[in-house]
């Protein structure tokens, strides 16, 4: 049997930088785009792994929509060119509202892309212009019309909570428009303002207002409980499925299991070894190598406990006691026993995870576990 790798390829263009985004992104960089493609598919020449086959493909950015048809084509051929894909392998890509075309679509298609990840963020015109996207709530639904139309069934959509004057009202209507539109997964996340971006400096100077805590809660669970009165499933602290469509290309991050990463930004994890890829567009162009880390064996345990409890199912101790050679228990001792006597993490059929309690402070529970 051929050992299951994931591909993630960084797209990083994009039309205009959205108010809240610190990613590797670029608006009007679009006379880069071919040689950009060249470059990741002279980069996917160095990275392919003997034995290996591509479980999941995920294109993501930066708009991946915004490459005119011939370029994805060019993109996805040449992939398959370098990589053994297994059979069924799921192949995702992020597509902007407003940006995709049927001719896009098709090329998708024929390449064996069969999952579509859509930024929709919120429904209100305010707090669409507010986060600077270049898309509105009606080009939302005619893309997701013309992906259905192209033959997609399996369609994520974004939402974003937490953001400046967005209401408890205003999440209520985004989730009913966003289910309108029968995706089989959605991705709620809670805004972080992020250093140097437009929505640090607005929050900072007053100008806008995010909403206190508790009302961010109060949209979290109105999200989680709306989506569970729909039959989605809670995979991840912000990911939503219908039953068999969880993402298994971000699953298998989770737990821990190799990719490869090509393009700028992007990071990568085989054997001991993780990688990125230097974030700057003209770095990456210029051959600027990867700056590489080689993961002790505590810092390896620790990835997979911050890494698995992000994920409703937890930590398998059987797959944890596989990879790492010693149980969750002789790997962390008794740094397990303050945060499960606070009830803010339990065993449940052999998988440790956090509780709902939990998951509202993961990251003090990851401190408790880390190495004194
Ligand atoms: S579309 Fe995405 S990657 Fe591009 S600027 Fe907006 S948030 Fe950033």
């Amino acid at each position: 049997m051929k050992k299951e790798i994931g591909l993630y390829v960084h797209i990083p263009f994009c039309a205009r930088k959205c108010a809240y985004c610190d990613f590797a992104s670029f608006a009007g960089r679009e006379e880069d785009e071919d040689a950009y493609i060249d470059a990741v598919l002279r980069e996917a020449g160095t990275r392919s792994v003997p034995g290996a086959a591509v479980a999941t493909l995920y294109i993501g950015g930066g708009t991946p929509s915004l490459l005119p048809p011939e370029r994805m084509d060019r993109l996805l051929s040449g992939l398959r060119e370098c990589f053994a894909f297994l059979p069924g392998a799921e192949c995702s890509c992020e597509c902007n509202p407003g940006t995709v075309t049927p001719g896009f679509l098709s090329v998708l298609q024929r390449n064996g892309v069969n999952r579509l990840s859509f930024g929709a963020q919120a429904s209100q015109p305010r707090l669409l212009s507010l986060l600077g996207r270049i898309h509105t709530w009606a080009q939302v639904q005619e893309s997701v019309a013309m992906a259905r139309a192209a033959g997609f069934r399996n369609i994520n959509i974004d939402l974003m909570l937490g953001l400046p004057s967005q209401t408890i009202a205003d999440m209520r209507e985004t989730l009913s428009e966003a289910l309108a539109l029968s995706p089989t997964h959605l991705s709620c996340y809670g805004l972080i303002v992020e250093e140097g971006t437009k929505m640090q400096r607005m929050v900072d100077s007053g100008a806008w207002t995010l909403p206190d805590e508790d009302t961010e809660r109060e949209m979290y669970e109105l999200c989680r409980e709306t989506l569970f009165r729909h039959g989605f499933e809670q995979y991840e602290i912000s990911n939503f499925a219908l039953p068999g469509y969880a993402c298994r290309h971000n699953a298998d991050c989770w737990k821990r299991k190799e990719y490869i990463g090509l393009g700028c930004a992007a990071c990568g994890f085989l054997g001991n070894v993780r990688y990125q890829n230097p974030p700057g567009l003209s770095d990456y162009l210029a051959g600027k190598p990867a700056e590489e880390s080689v993961i002790s064996r505590e810092e390896a345990r620790f990835e997979s406990m911050m890494l698995g409890l992000r994920m409703t199912e937890g930590v398998s101790d059987a797959a944890f006691t596989a990879m790492h050679g010693v149980s969750v228990r002789e790997a962390f001792g008794n740094r397990l026993d303050k945060p499960l006597r606070q009830g803010l993490i339990e065993w449940a059929d052999g998988f440790l995870r956090l509780t709902r309690k939990g998951m509202d402070v993961q990251n003090s529970v990851l401190v408790e576990l880390m190495d004194e």
